[in-house]
């Protein structure tokens, strides 16, 4: 990308932020995904206190869209986007928990690793595997973020998984067709 990009232009820099008490080396590790999966600067920030009015009293859940809302009105410098890391149980209202959730061409992604330290029959994994779980979700939403959907194909990082068995079965990789999206999507300017 630098290659190519104007010299009055500024780098996109990608923060990741954790939130609350989420691990700070879950958030280095998506940190250090985004920059060799995407070629892009980022930063791992500080932790941030959670932003008080997003747990929902009545599920005791937070609600994902109230997060997002309330880190988009925060005054973090001029990211291009923004990973923010929570381990609290995450929902939006049609669904009972969701692993992370970012708005199409948004600014700021959440990754919540709550749902990740358990298997499906209640087991814990590793903690490597926790790990790799938070970055396939991490650059899954950054997907999001640049405007990727939803993919078919189960060997691509852009495919839905509901649960971590299929977070589990979905390849460390984005496909041809979402590759391609990928670099149209960081080769469009960019102005802070
Ligand atoms: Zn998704
Ligand atoms: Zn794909």
């Amino acid at each position: 990308m630098t290659e190519t990009m104007h010299p009055n232009q500024a780098a996109p820099v990608v923060a990741v932020v954790p939130f609350g008490s989420a691990p700070l080396i879950a958030a280095k590790v998506i940190a250090a995904h985004v920059s060799g999966y995407l070629n892009l600067a980022v930063e791992t920030l500080p932790p941030m206190d959670i932003p008080p009015d997003a747990l929902d009293q009545g599920r005791l859940q937070h609600n994902a869209a109230s997060l997002i809302q309330a880190i988009e009105a925060m005054p973090l410098k001029d990211y291009f986007k923004i990973i923010a890391l929570f381990n609290v149980d995450l929902f939006i209202p049609l669904l009972t928990h969701v692993f992370g959730e970012a708005r199409q061409n948004g600014r700021v992604a959440l990754v919540s690793i709550f749902r990740l330290e358990t298997h499906v029959d209640g087991s814990s994994p590793s903690s490597e595997r926790v790990l790799e779980r938070a970055a396939k979700i991490g650059l899954h939403e950054l997907g999001h973020l640049l405007n990727l959907l939803h993919c078919d194909d189960d060997r691509c990082l852009m495919y839905f998984s509901g649960g971590v068995d299929t977070l589990d079965r979905t390849a460390f990789n984005f496909c041809r067709y979402c590759r391609t999206a990928l670099r149209r999507a960081l080769a469009k300017p960019w102005h802070p």
